[in-house]
């Protein structure tokens, strides 16, 4: 056993510098929303896993599902001998999908391969190849999601060549001068200049860009990129990798949009803290690919799949969906109280609980201010609260905090930030 600083010592010469490291602690244990670290030293958790945690750290029903399922069995390869709880988990996520239509569902291990899934299942229904992704996206780590991730650093740096058919539109972004309609325009451009829209199978795009900044996509703007889909036969495809799990006071955030997506991704929060994702959408669209062409060995692991049962039922039990509302509210009641004494915080935004604030130097949203993010996170780190910044210029702080967390610990953690804050911003 060793101190954190022993620790990161071997950490540093055991694994490639490409996994980075926001925190210079190692866990020992957690509970809910607080981590206590190797040298016993008390953190409030704001991070929650980057999305993954909206019940917590070890939820005792969701460890208690996990304990039984590994007792009965833990492997036996879905498509190989089947098991019923993967098939209750779809016709449970079917039933919560928008939209009226039929649906259906399969499962995956990460978020990058639901993303992979989605557009393997859109190209095979539309027999079109093209995606339009959008800037300031982040969409996962493999060769396709990379491709069609909007962020250059540091997810693209030195691991071209990335996949054809892949364009990029601009995001609509008020605070930055995107309008709905030059983001509207910048599709039909690509249109133009790039690919014919008969070519093209899906739009995808998160309903609040998470890597990206914490930018929710205004309701006018996914109405107009539907209207194109629908006028050219293209699928929208939700990527609620973040944003989904009721981290937005809905279960997808994209029940809240005017129109209905094709496809939705799902994953982080649906299992708790086990990797599993999921694609959900319309039947006939999933029904596309051939018997064989989907799946994976660890695909809708039933130790996963136990946890994302039990996570449906803690969600319900607990009325998670209604917490989220409460704690996105006292969040950005804090936060706006901070931005009032502090000209430095240019925005507060976010639905839900998915909120953040921006950084500006000098109160000017044009000079993106990376620097007084990082100050905010260390300042952070040293009176016990874990942060986590995002924002294609580093400028955003996130808050993750579990929903489950107890009122006392969320106001105790605002109030280490407001600490922060003054601290870093002084
Ligand atoms: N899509 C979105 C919107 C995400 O936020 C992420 C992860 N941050 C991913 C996809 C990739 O998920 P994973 O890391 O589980 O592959």
């Amino acid at each position: 056993k060793g101190s954190n600083a022993t620790l990161m010592a071997r950490r540093q010469n055991a694994l490639p510098r490409g996994v980075s490291q926001s925190h210079s602690v190692f866990i020992s244990h957690a509970h809910n929303s607080e981590i206590w670290d190797v040298e016993g030293r008390r953190h409030i958790d704001f991070a929650g896993g980057i999305a993954v945690l909206n019940t917590g750290h070890s939820h005792p029903e969701i460890t208690a599902a996990v304990q039984r399922q590994i007792e009965n069995f833990s492997h036996t390869c879905f498509q190989v001998v089947a098991y019923e709880s993967y098939v209750e988990l779809a016709e449970k996520l079917n039933a919560m999908a928008p939209g009226s239509a039929v649906k259906k569902t399969m499962l995956l291990s990460t978020g990058a391969e639901a993303v992979e899934n989605a557009v393997k299942i859109a190209r095979a229904h539309t027999r079109r190849p093209g995606i339009i992704a959008f800037g300031g996206s982040f969409h996962g780590r493999t060769n396709l999601t990379m491709g069609l991730t909007g962020k250059v650093a540091p997810y693209k740096l030195g691991f071209g060549p990335f996949p054809g058919e892949i364009y990029h539109a601009l995001y609509p972004n008020a605070l930055h001068g995107v309008s709905v309609e030059a983001a509207l325009d910048s599709v039909r451009a690509l249109f133009k200049y790039d690919i014919e829209p008969e070519r093209v199978a899906a739009f995808i795009l998160e309903p609040v860009q998470g890597e990206g900044g914490f930018y929710p996509a205004p309701a006018e703007f996914v109405a107009g990129l539907k209207a194109i889909a629908d006028a050219h036969g293209i699928l929208l495809i939700a990527d609620e990798v973040q944003t989904g799990a009721g981290r937005t006071g809905t279960w997808y955030a994209s029940e809240q949009w005017p129109v209905v997506p094709d496809l939705i991704t799902t994953a982080k929060s649906l299992a708790g803290g086990y990797p599993l994702a999921a694609v959900t959408g319309r039947a006939d669209i999933m029904d596309a690919p051939a018997p064989g062409g989907l799946g994976g060995t660890y695909a809708g692991s039933p130790v996963a799949v136990a946890a994302a049962l039990a996570v449906l039922k803690v969600f319900e039990q607990e009325q998670l969906l209604e917490r989220a509302r409460k704690v996105g509210e006292r969040l950005r009641v804090g936060l706006r109280d901070m931005a009032a004494r502090h000209p430095a915080i240019v925005d507060v935004r976010g639905p839900g609980a998915m909120v953040a604030f921006e950084l500006g130097q000098g109160g000017d949203v044009k000079r993106p201010d990376a620097d007084a993010a990082k100050r905010i996170v260390a300042e952070a780190a040293a009176r016990g609260l874990i942060l986590l910044s995002c924002g294609t210029y580093g400028n955003v702080i996130r808050i993750l905090v579990p929903l489950t967390v107890p009122m006392a610990v969320l106001d105790e953690g605002l109030a280490l930030l407001a600490d922060s804050v003054a601290a870093a911003l002084a």
